[in-house]
């Protein structure tokens, strides 16, 4: 027999009746992901995903890489599967296991027995193995309390499976569980990590990026691509909608109020990103807005940008501290990316003196000169689609 991964299912668990719905989505992601890597057998069996390669040429271990992405997956393991009978058991663990423990100082035995019909409990297991072990090493000493390495023992229906210990998994929910969404992808820290965080709740994403060139790069647009594109690592392939932006900014440059002018582009980026999720059957918008962070950031400013918008905003960094932003964006490897000095739209004819507390008569005021229903048809012309994927095919 040969290695294979064990894939314990995270909050899945605990759905009731749509149990089996989530259970469904989520194989079929594992699949999906693992095809990338070779030929897998992925099945699902008392809330854990067994995933065996099935030849020779699999990338065994790209693939045991990618199980640490999957969103559902508490917690993932290597493992070796051998017959359920002590001998074999005991010749598992000294086979896949023995190099580890020899250099270990200290070892424990612990064992899971789902099958119940198994001739010994588990703690049973755990003693006589650990007694044949400590015998074979004589040098290993046995740690209950605080061992140097772990010996995991499943006996499981059709074979028992050996492993050290456990690694996190992704958590979450499986990706598309948990409907559609569009992120509003800036160049900046915050949202991929947004994006992130929405996907971790199972939605699947869509990006659309506004992109005001000549006054951004298309430096600054390769940068937003690489940023979804590192997303989808955790997500599957996605689209980038890459808005045209330079004439609502123009016109808002001189038309407007200067202390307005960040709000009211807010507002066109939230039409317009409206529209575009609507038309892809989105069911809401998604930004990295954090409270207080800066002038468009505050409870009226987000009042008046949220005004013109009928699908819910979804802002999961609201409540994070900078610090806890960071840390998920080095987590999640979108941080350096992130960094790279190319400006966004939003540093593009920044007011000097930004209104902090508008009310929204005064911004609808404001933009009152401009033809709002022309300049975001016009700029739902000039969108392109970019289809972006960490995982070649
Ligand atoms: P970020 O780090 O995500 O850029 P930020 O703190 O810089 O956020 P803003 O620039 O005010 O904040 O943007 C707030 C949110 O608006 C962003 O998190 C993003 O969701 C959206 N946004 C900003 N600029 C763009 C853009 N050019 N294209 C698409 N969405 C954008
Ligand atoms: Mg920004």
């Amino acid at each position: 027999m040969q290695e294979m991964f064990l894939l314990k299912l995270g909050e899945v668990v605990l759905k009731g009746a749509n149990r089996f719905t989530f259970e469904t989505r989520l194989c079929k992601n594992i699949r999906r992901r693992m095809k990338h890597f070779g030929s897998f057998d992925v099945n699902l069996r008392q809330s854990t995903v067994y995933v065996t390669p099935l030849s020779e040429d699999c990338d065994v271990e790209s693939a045991w890489e990618a199980c640490h992405t999957l969103f559902g997956i508490a917690a993932v393991a290597r493992a070796f599967p051998v017959e359920k009978t002590m001998d074999a058991i005991f010749d598992g663990v000294m086979t896949y296991l023995g190099d580890t423990l020899a250099a270990a100082k200290s070892f424990k035995v612990e064992t899971k027995r789902a099958d119940k019909s198994f001739g010994l409990n588990s703690i049973q297991i755990s003693q006589e193995i650990g007694g044949r072990i400590a015998e074979a090493m004589p040098e290993l000493l046995v740690d209950v309390h605080n061992p140097a390495f772990t010996v995991h023992i499943e006996i499981r229906e059709h074979a028992a499976f050996i492993h050290g210990p456990s690694e996190p998994g992704a958590g979450g929910l499986p990706h598309g569980i948990g409907g559609r969404g569009a992120v509003l992808l800036s160049g900046g820290i915050d949202s991929p990590v947004a994006a992130y965080r929405m996907a971790k709740r199972g939605v699947e994403l869509e990006c659309i990026h506004f992109f005001s060139y000549p006054y951004t790069s298309e430096r600054a647009k390769e940068k937003v691509l690489e940023l979804a594109r590192l997303i989808t690592k955790y997500t599957g392939k996605m689209t980038v909608d890459i808005v045209g932006f330079t004439q609502v900014q123009e016109a808002i440059r001189d038309n407007c109020p200067e202390e307005y002018f960040t709000l009211i582009m807010r507002r066109f980026m939230m039409r317009i990103a409206q529209a575009i999720a609507k038309d892809h059957g989105c069911q809401c918008l998604i930004t990295g807005e954090n409270l207080g962070q800066v002038a468009s950031q505050t409870m009226q400013a987000m009042v008046t940008t949220g005004a013109v918008i009928d699908l819910p905003l979804f802002t999961p960094l609201i409540g994070m501290d900078k610090e806890e932003i960071v840390r998920t964006a080095r987590q999640i490897g979108t941080m350096e990316t992130s960094i790279l000095p190319y400006e966004d739209c939003c540093t593009v004819f920044t007011p000097k003196h930004p209104r902090t507390r508008p009310t929204l008569e005064e911004v609808e005021k404001a933009e009152a000169k401009l033809d709002v229903d022309a300049l975001v048809a016009d700029a739902l012309q000039k969108v392109e689609r970019v289809r972006v994927k960490y995982y070649e095919d």
